[in-house]
């Protein structure tokens, strides 16, 4: 049977570029489809550490409008001498970029990555109408602006996001085969985050809680379980407030203490400016968080915020978002590759990358699934480990910031923030500090 396309990927966000660009340049033909026409705004302070940096396949320098060396670690505190940490590095620990240019950017490289006949397409749609999952392969039927259309493919990748549909979906067609299973989505979980730009411009000539306008601060002070943030740009200052691990047993009640009045407040209180005054718009999302849980089923892949990748104690999206999208895409790959093997070896000649290779990878579906938990695990483990550390942390943010001004815990946790750092060394570092 032919197939349209070896991938599908639904989102062009960072995981699903990710995904199709590596899938491209292994010459594999990819349809990204996304609701949203590029640039789009989409809330997001967009710091990139170093780790996000790394994770990328090209540099981002372009989008790139300031480095930062030093972070500011703030919390509530009577004794002004215990209120901040500040961490330096002699490596840049974060640049920072605009989600919009970032974004549209990414996806440039994406749709011009190809190599080999592979290649990345992009098509607008209105909305998802099914997906449906056959004994080879994934038949998508979405809404467009003229019309439905339905799109083949022996493999669909999730990448939209935490409102995405294809998690929703996915559930379903899992529930609706034999067995139940166990990672169905009650693992999912949300944080929430507003955020504001302030141009410099805008700013009081000293700013009134004594910050810097440059400084890159995590302020743990204004809300439980979450943080108030100010990542300064080129012209501006994303300054926002978001509730990542829930220390209230009831979590929603704690997402709903992110509200548009408490960044106000915060706003007016580090900045001193009002947003209303300013006319700033204000914006927020949800983030996908609890997918250390996930476990990858059949032939639909979720990756990123779709997965819950996010960082539950940084509240860091974007790298999972990248290293989820590139291990969906070598769990295809190596899948693809063993059926051409398989299939050299049968004909005893050298083959080059056919649909009808991506149609017996389709009755592979288990095996792609299998890989691609196996390529994710690194970064499960981690998150995990996050997880516990959140939980930690954030029902007691002083305990924290002890082993942050601990000089030799303190680059430790620098590290495992900026590069991501194997846990097993910091947990051992810890556990000495305790
Ligand atoms: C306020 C805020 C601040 C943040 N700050 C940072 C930060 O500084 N650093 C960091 O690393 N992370 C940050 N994050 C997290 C980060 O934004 C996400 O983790 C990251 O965007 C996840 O990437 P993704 O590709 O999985 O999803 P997304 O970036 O959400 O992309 C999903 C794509 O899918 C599309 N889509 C959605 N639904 C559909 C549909 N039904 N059909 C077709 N297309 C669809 C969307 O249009 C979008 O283009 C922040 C999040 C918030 C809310």
């Amino acid at each position: 049977m032919h197939l349209d396309y070896d991938t599908l990927i639904i989102g062009a966000g960072p995981a699903g570029c990710a995904a199709a660009y590596d899938l491209a340049q292994a010459g594999r033909r990819v349809l990204l489809v996304d609701r949203r026409t590029f640039p789009r705004p989409k809330a997001c302070a967009c710091g990139l550490t170093r780790k996000t940096l790394d994770a990328l396949r090209y540099s981002v320098e372009p989008v790139s409008e300031r480095i930062c060396y030093e972070i500011v670690l703030q919390q509530a505190s009577d004794d002004t001498s215990k209120r901040e940490v500040k961490v330096r590095a002699k490596n840049p620990i974060c640049a920072m970029a605009v989600r919009e240019r970032f974004d549209a950017f990414c996806l440039a490289q994406t749709l011009a990555a190809g190599r080999n006949g592979g290649s990345a397409t992009l098509r607008k749609i209105e909305h998802i109408t099914s997906i449906d999952e056959h004994p080879t392969h994934i038949v998508l039927t979405v809404a467009t602006a003229t019309g439905p259309e339905t799109f083949t493919a022996p493999v669909l990748i999730g990448a939209d996001g935490s409102n995405g549909q294809t998690r929703r979906i996915e559930a379903s067609l899992r529930n609706s085969g034999e067995a139940q299973s166990p990672s169905a989505p009650h693992w999912y979980e949300k944080g929430f985050a507003l955020e504001a730009c302030v141009p410099y411009s805008a700013l009081p000539s000293s700013l009134p809680a004594g910050d810097a306008p440059t400084d890159l601060v995590f302020d743990f002070a204004p809300l439980p379980g979450g943080y108030g943030w100010l990542f300064p740009k080129g012209d501006h200052i994303n300054i926002g407030v978001g509730a990542f691990a829930p220390t209230a047993d009831d979590a929603s009640t704690q997402l709903k203490s992110v509200t548009r009045d408490l960044l106000d407040q915060y706003t007016q209180h580090k900045l001193g400016v009002s947003l209303a005054a300013l006319g700033a718009a204000i914006t927020g999302q949800y983030l996908g968080m609890g997918g250390h849980a996930y476990i990858p089923h059949g032939r639909v892949l979720l990756t990123g915020d779709a997965a819950g990748l996010v960082d539950p104690l940084t509240g860091e999206g974007i790298h999972s978002a990248l290293v989820s999208g590139q291990a969906a895409a070598a769990a295809i790959l190596e899948s693809i590759e063993k059926v051409e093997e398989t299939e050299r070896a049968e004909l005893g000649a050298p083959s080059s990358p056919t649909a009808s290779s991506s149609t017996k990878v389709g009755s592979e579906a288990s095996k792609i699934a299998t890989a691609y938990a196996r390529h994710l695990q690194p970064l499960q483990q981690t998150l995990a480990f996050s997880a516990r550390a959140a939980r930690a942390f954030y029902r007691n943010p002083e305990r924290g910031f002890r082993a942050m001004r601990n000089p030799l815990l303190r680059p430790l946790i620098l590290k495992t923030y900026a590069d991501g750092l194997p846990h097993t060394k910091l947990i051992t570092a810890l556990a000495k500090f305790v």
